[in-house]
């Protein structure tokens, strides 16, 4: 105290602020002419300043264990997804049962966030583990600072379609939908003491104390009644129940393309924006992905399937 009071904000780069970053960075390493850094910047909404370092060197890395003299677009896009979604751990093998599971669980998010509006477009959907995920849905936000009560709500659908979708299809709740579940009851529990997102109106409650030298609240009085408490409950479990039973309601009105999402994840492990939305609209889709497609490695598509315990290529 005293000396450290005083906190200076850096907020994210926005799209220009990413391109001079990455120029910054790319300096460093031989690039290929196709490489585009307005693409890859305008690709990576949300990257701090260290994520997008984080990509380039990644995006080396692939470029070396493929014996390449420069880092592709290809080693890019590959080096985007490890920083955005973890690497993947191809040694944690899941039982049939497992992919099952979460195929429908992400299948559920996706579903969600396509249907409903006010959401972020979706930037991959997997069921390859990565860090301690089963699977994951990828958003690629805007860069945006200031959040709509509709955006909110809709974050809360889409949290419940993985948990929603178990439930639906497989009749059966598991623990992943737990990160899930503690992320959408923080969020509705902010939107009620924080935002003014309630019921209750435009006052916060329950005032924190952070200590700033970690940056983290540590603690948090109460400066409300007993009564307040228990409205603020009633508030967060209002909010989240609505939030379940939209994604209740765009499950069950959409059980085939559910049905096709979940098939397809299975057969591809990975699926893409336009892929979600072509299974949602009951198109075919085309046999190989594309955009991944590579010359030189095995990591893309149908191969993983066919032998998913000897992906050679890229981590
Ligand atoms: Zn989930």
């Amino acid at each position: 105290p005293g000396r450290f009071d005083r906190r200076v904000v850096v907020g994210l780069p926005d799209v220009r602020g990413r391109e001079e970053i990455l120029r910054v960075h790319v300096k460093k390493v031989p690039v290929s002419d196709d490489t585009n850094l307005n693409v890859l910047a305008r690709g990576t909404p949300g990257f701090s300043g260290a994520d997008l370092a984080n990509m380039v060197n990644e995006a080396a890395l692939s470029a070396a264990r493929m014996n390449r003299k420069q880092v592709t677009m290809y080693d890019f896009e590959l080096a985007k997804d490890k920083v955005l979604m973890g690497a993947e751990r191809k040694s944690m093998l899941l039982t049939d049962e497992e992919k099952r599971v979460t195929a429908y669980h992400e299948g559920g998010h996706a579903l969600v966030s396509y249907l409903r509006d006010h959401s972020d477009p979706i930037h991959k959907v997997t069921i390859i583990p990565r860090g301690m995920a089963l699977g994951v849905t990828i958003f690629l936000p805007d860069d945006r600072h200031n959040y709509t009560r509709e955006y909110l709500e809709t974050r809360l659908a889409i949290a419940y379609g993985g948990r929603v979708s178990e439930e639906v299809f497989l009749n059966q709740m598991s623990t992943g939908a737990g990160s899930d579940i503690e992320t959408a009851t923080d969020l509705a529990r902010r939107m009620v003491c924080e935002y003014g997102m309630s019921r209750l109106g435009p006052l916060t409650f329950g005032k924190k104390e952070e200590q700033i030298f970690l940056g983290r609240e540590i603690a948090q009085h109460r400066d409300f009644s007993e009564e307040t408490a228990r409205q603020i409950d009633l508030e967060v479990r209002r909010l989240i129940d609505e939030a379940y039973q939209s994604a209740h309601t765009i499950i069950e009105a959409n059980q085939d393309p559910m049905h096709r999402i979940a098939a397809a994840l299975l057969e591809r492990e990975t699926i893409d924006a336009e892929e979600v939305k072509m299974l949602i609209e009951g198109r075919e889709l085309p046999p190989i992905r594309s955009i991944l497609a590579s010359p030189s490695d095995g990591s893309g598509g149908v191969q993983q399937v066919l032998k998913p315990e000897s992906r050679g290529g890229p981590n």
